[in-house]
């Protein structure tokens, strides 16, 4: 059944890129090596491939058409049906159409998310406001940043997001369907509600402008789940509301519509109101593009990224380097040739990748993250520096903020193997002066050893 439905998926598709795509971008992909469907009817005026409402109704929602797309789960219907009864499974068509980028998407039998791995939720950087009895959530702000990080909802309770990646940072609200934590110091949490986004950024703008803690901070970065499943009439009142906080100069929505699934989703209309919004306020406008794979590269996205670009709108690609998408500790030759392929193509569609982000899950050792950074990236030789990221960055839940590694980490970095426990702790030195614990799993091969750290620094 659902083999019949991607043959008109694909045929939708063919359809749509045969009528959008123009020779310069036919011509781009073609050098570039990004695959290109058969361009068939381009006189058939059926224009769902670009209806982002049609991708939505056409996700792979259900356990027996996973089964009949994916027979790897055959033997294992009772163990994902259970797993299913939890789990949020969405994959988008576009995705669908992809042999490898695809498996970001298809669910992990087992996989419990960490909760909160980035500190986003610890109370002491949570802004929140107390009305009619309740306790609102506004926004994240972690001690002396310059940047807000709100999650925004569509005022209900769940935070979405129908693009589904399995391992997402967010996972325990977006894919286990959990209302968000306030996480007390002493480990106890409560759920609390988000606010409407325009009562929401009435009240964070509010705050902004009028708390002296608050009075550095000069960009936002509004996330979700997936902040552009709101429509643009709320856009339009967020912006509206943004429009008067007096110390933001820089906007930035951290987004995966434009790579995973949904880049239809930046229509003329949404690119309109962003830029009428810089052309009024002179807030510069950033798109943080979440991607994984160089198959999310696709014609649709050459398409689309164009357009945005071609609006002064800078995108930033950020990579979360993962386990079997685009990342084997045991195949770093196929993890190199991964990376550098989305690192070229994104260098060459967006603009410049702009930084690796260790796993949040915690599925790769920092020993093999480290390792690949400076076979392509610390060394300057076989990669031109375009296609360097920023950085390679560990997102951590303590107030001092993230950390940035390099090659040079490895000379700094202690590590000890607590094999009783099968993890491996290290002690990083953090710029902010201090020193801070990070833990991973142990592998076997990978970080096994405290010989495996030495064996990398030279
Ligand atoms: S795009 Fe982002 S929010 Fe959505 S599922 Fe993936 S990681 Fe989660």
């Amino acid at each position: 059944m659902f083999l019949e439905k991607l043959g008109q998926i694909k045929k939708a598709r063919e359809n749509w890129l045969a009528n959008y795509l123009n020779p310069e971008i036919i011509a781009f992909c073609n050098k570039q090596g990004i695959f290109l469907p058969p361009l068939t009817n381009p006189k058939d005026s059926d224009n769902n491939w670009g209806n982002i409402k049609w991708h939505i109704r056409n996700r792979l929602r259900q356990s027996d058409d996973l089964i009949e797309m994916f027979p790897q789960y055959l033997n294992k219907a009772d163990l994902l049906a259970d797993y299913l009864k939890n789990y949020d499974l969405s994959i988008l068509p576009l995705n669908l159409t992809q042999k490898e980028g695809v498996k970001k998407f298809l669910p992990e039998l087992g996989f419990t998310p960490i909760i909160d791995p980035y500190g986003v939720q610890r109370e002491c950087s949570v802004i929140t406001r107390e009305f009619s009895g309740k306790k609102y959530y506004l926004s994240t702000y972690k001690k002396n940043y310059g940047t807000l990080l709100p999650i925004v909802s569509n005022g209900s309770t769940r935070i979405i997001c129908p693009i589904g990646c399995r391992a997402c940072y967010r996972g325990h609200q977006t894919r286990f369907k959990n209302p968000l934590l306030l996480i007390h110091g002493d480990g106890s949490s409560e759920a609390v509600s988000i606010p409407a986004p325009d009562i929401q950024f009435n009240w964070l703008v509010e705050e902004w402008n009028t708390n002296f803690v608050l009075a550095g901070v000069y960009d936002i970065l509004i996330s979700g789940g997936e902040p552009l499943m709101l429509p643009n009439q709320t856009w339009e009142k967020i912006l509206k509301e943004l429009g008067t906080a007096k110390h933001l100069k820089c906007f930035r929505i951290c987004t995966g519509a434009l790579f995973l699934g949904l880049p239809f989703r930046f229509d003329e209309e949404f690119i309109g109101l962003l830029t009428n919004f810089r052309g009024k306020t002179g807030v510069q406008i950033k798109i943080a593009a979440h991607v994984s794979h160089p198959e999310n590269i696709t014609p649709e996205v050459v398409y689309f990224a164009k357009k945005i670009s071609t609006q002064g709108i800078e995108i930033l690609p950020q990579i979360p380097l993962e386990p079997e998408i685009n990342f084997w500790s045991n195949d770093l030759e196929r993890t190199a040739a991964t990376l550098t392929r989305l690192d070229r193509l994104l260098s060459l569609t967006a603009g410049r990748p702009y930084k690796w982000i260790i796993d949040l899950q915690r599925g790769i050792s920092l020993l093999s993250a480290i390792e690949i950074w400076r076979r392509l990236h610390d060394r300057h030789q076989t990669e031109a520096d375009v296609t360097r990221p920023t950085s390679l960055a560990i997102l951590l839940p303590i107030p001092e903020g993230n950390l940035n590694l390099s090659y040079h980490s490895l000379w700094a970095i202690k590590m000890e193997v607590d094999k009783r426990n099968n993890l491996v702790h290290y002690r990083i030195p953090h710029p902010a002066g201090v020193w801070v614990d990070y833990n991973e799993p142990l592998q076997k091969g990978v970080n096994d050893t405290p010989q495996r750290l030495k064996s990398l620094m030279i």
